[in-house]
């Protein structure tokens, strides 16, 4: 191996940034050329590829969002279109890409692996952290930072106007940042689209919250929890309990912002094992994280297979809720 390529791809994430200097500054250390690819899959098709050197990436490890920028890519899905994107590669003399996405650009990568036998790495990031086999993503720890924050904020006035607060975060098909942001600001309910709750039932919790004495509460809603969203909720649990119901929606700002520590750090790690694991040989696998410390999960899996929502932390939230 002797050139990379380096893009990212679908939803941006906060800590994108520090993986791509890490991916950069590692190929350089190692003696690899080292080109990126501007906006994910469709500038790969377009040729939008500019070689990089360790400057290109200077005070970047800071910034939210992707230097790279990023872009969702219909061309890609067909295989002429990744036909050109191979060639494009080739032609260039790039002999291996490190991917940074969520699991549609796994799928993506997959695909030019199996059908180009071009060798590619994927790096996790996505703040949902809905990724089969990592323990976390590159931009969860920011995204529920940022929430976390706007929760406290929230219950400073709940407790002292007595409210209720319906507290919408991002999530559509998994509850990942709605439990731990849940937990962490101790919701009285964590609504999340891995389990069914209707707004009767979510009425009854607050009713019943009420009369063991408490004055005011914060319910999380992951946005895939309940159909419509947190806004439709509320007119259903204010109709049944009466209570005074305020919605907040989260929405974008959970995705942008400076990353956290722990997001640069992991990005950094994961960067530099993305290199290691092109050379070494490990194509077509997504470098993550467990209690194992590093490892390489195959592409193919990582988007056959679906993370389990964290069961323990749903029934402690529960416990912690009396
Ligand atoms: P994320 O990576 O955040 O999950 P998307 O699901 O939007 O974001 O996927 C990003 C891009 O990956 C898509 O715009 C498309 O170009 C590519 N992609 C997604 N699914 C496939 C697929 N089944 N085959 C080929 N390319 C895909």
């Amino acid at each position: 191996m002797e050139h990379i390529g380096i893009l990212t791809s679908g939803g941006d994430a906060p800590g994108m940034n520090a993986a791509i200097r890490a991916v950069v500054r590692t190929a350089v250390y190692e003696g690899l050329r080292i080109s990126a690819v501007y906006r994910g899959y469709q500038g790969l098709i377009e040729g939008d590829i500019v070689e990089m050197g360790a400057r290109s990436v200077a005070n970047i490890i800071q910034r939210g969002g992707t230097v790279l920028r990023t872009a969702r890519s219909k061309a890609f899905m067909e295989s002429e279109g990744r036909a050109v994107a191979a060639r494009n590669l080739r032609e260039r003399d790039i002999d291996g890409l490190v991917v940074i996405g969520g699991d549609g650009s796994f799928r993506g990568a997959y695909k030019l692996f199996e059908e180009h036998a071009f060798p590619v790495v994927g790096i996790p990031a996505t703040i949902d952290n809905d990724i089969y086999g990592t323990d976390v993503a590159i931009g969860f720890n920011t995204a529920i930072n940022v929430a976390l924050e706007a929760v406290d904020r929230l219950r400073d006035t709940a407790a002292s106007h007595d409210r209720l607060f319906l507290v919408e975060v991002m999530g559509r098909h998994s509850g990942h940042i709605a439990l731990h942001v849940g937990v962490a600001g101790g919701a009285e309910a964590i609504l999340l689209p891995e389990v069914h709750t209707d707004a009767d039932e979510v009425a009854d919790m607050i009713v019943a919250a009420q009369e063991r004495g408490k004055t005011s509460s914060i319910v999380i809603v992951a946005e895939g929890a309940y159909q419509g969203g947190a806004m439709n909720l509320q007119a259903r649990v204010r109709e049944r309990c009466g209570y005074e119901v305020r919605t907040v929606i989260l929405g974008h700002t959970q995705r942008g912002g400076s990353p956290s520590t722990r997001d640069r750090v992991l990005a950094s790690r994961m960067g530099y094992h993305a290199v290691r694991s092109l050379l070494e040989g490990h194509h077509g696998v997504m470098v993550g994280v467990d209690k194992r410390g590093i490892v390489h999960v195959a592409l193919k899996d990582v988007w056959e297979l679906r993370k389990e929502i964290d069961w323990e932390l749903i029934e402690l939230a529960g416990v912690l809720a009396i």
